[in-house]
């Protein structure tokens, strides 16, 4: 008899509830299973030898058995304490409180990109810009938090346009931290086009991270990125400036493995077409990191979307030959992570969890993640901030100088996040075999359906997340000389530098 059960054809449906640990199972290619555990332990197995499982036939001479029960997958030994001190370490992060600090320090942008999610002003906005009184609060504010690691991420419009604020926010979180003594790091992202040479001498000088937007080769970048009011192309401008910072760094006697631009990279319909010249820019800039990432439904997207825009599936189509061009080079030698693929990767292949505040359950909006605005307006992340630009005030959590730490972890607004985002409690997610690894942003819901719960196995984010699982489940378990386990282990070493900056959005 053959029935079906979630996405797998069971030919023998025998299940022996007293044999088999809690776990979940999908399908990958070939007619492989994998089975996944809440501790982000995995295991593969082909569809005989998954029935066996089920039927409580797999036994302790079957050459799988010994991993399978290590995993929790096997009831009988299974070693209770262990598996319950794994969970523990991976959602370690919950209870830490806000480490990523987003800060506008300006709604200005010389810049007028097609897909800008900021919702940018003309230059001329000073009222846009954010007070060094407003700034003052943010940190005292943000050094409330519980977390010990507390990430500045100074995002716009163009950040440097009020560079007074970015140099205030430093120079003070600094010296405030001498009595608070947390680890803190300071993360710009910047178009690059409105540097100075004083600036960027600061920026090297105060350990400023620096993460740009690189859309990929002239013709590319500069029909994404147009620049308003001024001849000449943004793109030359990127160049010159991550050539400087990078030549820098190594006269200043920094290891630029560790020290240099990290940049971002937007993909539009464009995008897709070019898509390997787009890498190969990035590996001929030494550039280590590419974040392959699909446009959000913020901002001045959603008014230019016929023309940038794409589904779904030619996205993932995309990814898919993007990210075996990226293992086929890291295989000759070169080092270049996929940001997404990293992030799964550091749950899949690690006792811990990035704590990537986008993909994790509950979401981190409040509780990872704080977004301050220009006007002192809190926000539990840089999306809110974004919705709001579009007329929904729904997210606003209140003024800065009016809430503590405690007021923003605790708001009903952030609650409600959490409860709309906890995979454990939505339909589907709760028995989706990738939900160890995944996560849900209610506020992408939000702008995709009116509704923060969504219909979630159907929205495009579960199916972008569900691939690209998938896809590195399915790559893991081809890997028949352990290459491609070898070049996946090194995208999740944490760098000894301080945490890269997140791309908690684009500038
Ligand atoms: S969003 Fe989709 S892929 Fe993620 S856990 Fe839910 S059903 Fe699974």
């Amino acid at each position: 008899m053959t029935v079906r059960k979630g996405t797998i054809q069971l030919r023998h449906p025998r299940l022996d509830a007293d044999a088999v640990g809690p776990f979940r199972f999908g399908h990958l290619a070939n007619e492989r299973v994998v089975l996944t555990h809440d501790t982000g332990e995995w295991h593969v197995l082909d569809q005989p030898d998954f029935e066996r499982l089920l039927a409580g036939e797999l036994d302790a001479e079957h050459p799988q058995h010994a991993a399978l029960l290590d995993k929790g997958f096997l009831r009988d030994g299974m070693d209770a304490e262990t598996i319950a001190a794994r969970f523990r370490r991976k959602k370690r992060w919950l209870g830490m409180g806000p480490h990523l600090h987003v800060v506008i320090t300006t709604l200005r942008c010389n810049q007028s990109c097609k897909y800008c999610h900021a919702s940018r002003t003309d230059m001329d906005r000073v009222d846009t810009d954010m007070s060094l009184e407003t700034a003052k609060h943010v940190v005292d504010t943000a050094l409330q938090s519980p977390s010990p690691y507390i990430a500045f991420e100074f995002q716009g419009g163009e950040p440097t346009v009020n560079m007074d604020v970015i140099k205030f926010v430093v120079e003070y979180g600094r010296e405030k931290n001498r009595y608070e003594k947390k680890t803190l790091d300071f993360s710009l992202v910047t178009n690059m086009t409105y540097m100075t040479e004083e600036n960027a001498e600061w920026l090297l000088a105060n350990d400023v991270l620096l993460c740009t937007s690189l859309d990929g080769p002239k013709h590319v970048h500069d029909w994404n990125r147009p620049w308003t009011g001024k001849s000449g192309a943004a793109y030359d401008s990127v160049m010159k400036w991550i050539e400087y910072f990078n030549r820098r760094y190594v006269e200043m006697g920094r290891d630029p493995e560790l020290w240099h631009v990290d940049a971002l990279m937007t993909t539009t319909r464009k995008t897709l077409d070019h898509w390997r010249e787009v890498i190969d820019l990035y590996v001929s800039l030494g550039i280590r990191n590419v974040h392959l990432r699909p446009l959000n439904p913020f901002g001045f997207i959603m008014k230019t979307w016929r023309v940038v825009g794409y589904d779904m599936d030619e996205f993932l189509a995309f990814y898919e030959e993007a990210l075996d061009h990226i293992i086929e080079l890291n295989q000759q030698g070169v080092q270049l992570i996929e940001g997404t693929a990293a992030v799964f990767l550091k749950k899949i292949l690690t006792p811990d969890d990035p704590n990537f505040v986008d993909i994790r359950s509950p979401i981190g909006a409040g509780t990872g993640q704080v977004a301050y605005n220009y006007d002192g307006t809190v926000f539990p992340s840089d999306e809110g901030r974004m919705v709001d630009a579009m007329g929904n005030g729904l997210w606003a959590l209140g003024k800065v100088d009016q809430l503590s730490a405690d007021d923003i972890i605790r708001h009903p607004t952030v609650k409600t996040m959490a409860v709309a985002s906890l995979l454990d409690s939505l339909p589907q997610c709760s028995t989706c075999w990738n939900a160890p690894y995944c996560g849900v942003r209610p506020l992408h819901n939000f702008m995709m359906g009116g509704d923060l719960f969504g219909q979630r196995p159907n929205t495009p984010k579960c199916k972008q997340h569900m691939t690209i699982a998938r896809l590195l489940f399915e790559r893991l378990d081809a890997d028949t000389d352990g290459s491609v386990e070898r070049i996946f282990r090194r995208w999740t070493m944490e760098r000894p530098r301080e945490t890269p900056p997140q791309d908690a959005g684009t500038n």
